[in-house]
């Protein structure tokens, strides 16, 4: 009718609110599925397709409150709820209260992390099997040192920081201390490499190639000696964006990595078109491949393909013997895992590349590997 007024806003970032006067939640979740369809249909932006998809909270007066901060609040929480169900549209309901204000209460900490100097970094060594070249590898991983909850592994906060974009103050965190340990590794005489992991959501973001090239020249770390983890997944959220910035990581001279391969649905013959250097196979086939022939199938055939490809191999999750030696059967480049050591300390780190029997030539490894 001409008295309804609906009202759009603009809550901040990527966040907007609908008022839709006198509809009860039926009506909202109609309109809820329309926008949802319109936004489905791509977009042109100067040129360029994009695909812009978004996640709808729905809270209705005086059901869910009859005040405008509990029914935004409400609104947004059903949000986060639709987001990760990936359902598109969801209604408040009572029972994600107590855990959204969990998650809201570890979000407002998470803010706090970066600044009050919570986040550390992990280092767990990759071990080449194959002409390492007396070079020395370890992969960057974060960890986070709550006040009160203590230590909070990645799986808990990387996803959710990704959702709410705080994951941009924590890649670039991870991002300068990785790079400046790896220069200073160097200057120590430790011919270092560092992977660090990135995560979708920086794939997508277009200053990450500047901000990083900037922390390699700052801290004098070239470019070579840090290998960006990206997962297939990640990729794929946004094609478009995501390759324009790894060809932009690749021209800067890094290396860059598949993680997590064979848990997403691309082809090798997909990723191939990537510039990509590096294949790491996720851990869920390596740890079984000793006792399940199918997962041994799928990590053999995986190495040949990519070596066909003129890509290296790294098997992450080696935990014992067994798996190890049938994965230098195969002719894997580079093994990482429990086996060979978790991840280190900063002085740990040292003092195990310095001293591991892994890191001499295979040759003699096999004698020396009880001593570890
Ligand atoms: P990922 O990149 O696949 O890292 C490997 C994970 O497997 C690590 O867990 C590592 O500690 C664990 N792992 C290593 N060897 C073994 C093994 O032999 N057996 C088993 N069962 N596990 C092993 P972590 O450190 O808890 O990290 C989990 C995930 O969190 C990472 O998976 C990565 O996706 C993410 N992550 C960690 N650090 C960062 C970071 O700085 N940025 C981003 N975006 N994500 C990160
Ligand atoms: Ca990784
Ligand atoms: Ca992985």
């Amino acid at each position: 009718g001409t008295d309804e007024v609906d009202i759009v806003a603009r809550l901040g970032g990527d966040e907007f609110a609908l008022l839709l006067p006198g509809k009860d939640v039926a009506d909202a979740q109609r309109f809820a599925y329309a926008m949802q369809h319109a936004l489905e249909l791509p977009m042109t932006l100067q040129g360029h397709v994009v695909d812009v998809r978004g996640s709808i909270g729905i809270a209705v007066f005086p059901e869910h409150g009859t005040e405008g901060s509990t029914l935004l609040r409400r609104a947004d929480i059903a949000m986060y709820a639709a987001k990760r169900d990936n359902c598109g549209a969801a209604v408040w309901d009572q029972g994600e209260d107590k855990q959204s204000s969990d998650r809201l209460s570890l979000l407002s900490d998470l803010r706090k992390a970066v600044d009050n100097d919570e986040l550390t970094l992990a280092y767990q060594p990759k071990v080449a099997l194959r002409g390492g070249g007396g070079e020395l590898y370890a992969e960057a991983l974060v960890r986070w040192r709550h006040p009160t909850r203590g230590l909070v592994a990645p799986i808990e906060f990387i996803p959710f920081a990704e959702q709410t974009g705080y994951i941009r103050a924590i890649t670039q965190w991870v991002l300068a201390h990785a790079i400046a340990q790896c220069a200073e590794w160097r200057f120590d005489g430790l011919p270092m490499n560092v992977s660090i992991n990135l995560s979708a959501r920086d794939l997508m973001d277009a200053t990450l190639p500047d901000r990083f090239a900037a922390l390699l020249q700052r801290h004098r770390c070239a470019a070579q000696w840090i290998a960006l983890e990206i997962t297939e997944s990640a990729v794929l959220d946004d094609p478009a964006h995501a390759i324009r910035n790894l060809e932009r990581l690749h021209a800067l001279g890094c290396r860059l990595a598949i993680d997590d391969y064979g848990t997403g649905y691309s082809s090798l013959a997909y990723l191939r078109r990537l510039p990509v250097h590096e294949l790491k196979i996720d851990k869920s086939f390596v740890i079984g491949m000793a006792a399940d022939a199918s997962d041994a199938l799928i990590v053999r055939s995986t190495i040949d393909l990519a070596h066909n490809m003129g890509l290296s191999v790294v098997a992450e999750g080696v935990e014992d013997d067994a798996t190890l030696d049938r994965l230098r059967a195969m002719g894997c480049d580079m093994v990482q895992g429990y086996l060979l050591s978790r991840p280190l300390g900063v002085a740990e780190t040292a003092v195990w590349m310095r001293g591991s029997v892994w890191t001499r030539p295979v040759s003699e490894i096999p004698t020396l590997r009880r001593v570890v």
